[in-house]
């Protein structure tokens, strides 16, 4: 449903050469016209990145303040994103949820208010391994996302990631069942939640070790609306396999 959505998700990596070379590779890869692609970079490199690289792909904040900016130490704003050039922001991102301690309701605070600005949110949901094992996949991941839905007042602009936390950065990607069977429960919570609008033009990507010999086989599924992809985004070619992979 909608589009093929492709992220990457270069999360607290890279340097300015580093940086430069990605955005090259990147600027003479090929992509299919019919995927939208986004990359989100750390912060202190989101202008060089605005400045080189081809508007074709569009430019994400890993997080964003829940609020106006001001006295907020550390903290990069909404309106600053939005005028260094970025169309879109991931939030509730499993690192910041469990490394960093964000909880629900803020999350669904910093997703209103960055729709209120016009930014698309990356709206990050995931269950963790003890989760999992403990049968509780799906209610983690409503919970989470009623945490976004009774915040958020239009989802025009929502992309939802599943990311399994136990297969971010393990190289334990999750089958293309074991995919599928959350995206259609997340589907199925958003039609009988929200509306059944709201569910089928929702874009529900999925995230966690997809690199470009696992992405074709995810793609084939029918829920899975593209990807969101963390260290494989850091090299051009294969991220550009990643992004062709629906067709
Ligand atoms: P990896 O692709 O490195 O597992 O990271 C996924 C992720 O967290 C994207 O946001």
């Amino acid at each position: 449903s909608g589009k093929f959505f492709v992220g990457g998700n270069w999360k607290c990596n890279g340097t300015k050469d580093s940086i430069a070379k990605l955005v090259s590779d990147l600027n003479s890869a090929s992509l299919e016209a019919d995927v939208d692609v986004v990359v989100s970079p750390p912060f202190v490199y989101i202008d060089q990145v605005k400045s080189s690289l081809t508007d074709r792909i569009e430019i994400s904040g890993q997080n964003s303040w829940v609020g106006k900016g001001g006295a907020f130490t550390g903290e990069i704003s909404v309106e600053q994103l939005k005028d260094i050039g970025c169309k879109w922001v991931i939030l509730g991102h499993s690192e910041r949820r469990h490394v960093i301690g964000e909880k629900d309701e803020f999350i669904g605070k910093k997703a209103a208010y960055a729709l209120s600005e016009g930014l698309g949110v990356i709206a990050c949901i995931g269950e963790k391994l003890e989760e999992r094992e403990a049968g509780k996949t799906f209610d983690i991941c409503f919970e989470q996302l009623k945490a976004f839905a009774d915040a958020v007042p239009s989802w025009d602009k929502v992309v939802v990631a599943y990311e399994p936390v136990w297969a971010i950065g393990t190289g334990k990607v999750a089958s293309p069942q074991q995919a599928q069977e959350v995206h259609v429960a997340v589907r199925d919570w958003l039609k009988k939640n929200v509306s059944e609008e709201v569910a089928s033009k929702t874009r529900i990507i999925y995230g966690g070790s997809v690199n470009g010999g696992n992405c074709a086989e995810l793609a084939k599924e029918e829920d899975i609306d593209g990807f969101l992809v963390g260290g494989a985004s850091l090299k051009g070619p294969e991220f550009a396999t990643i992004v062709n992979s629906a067709t």
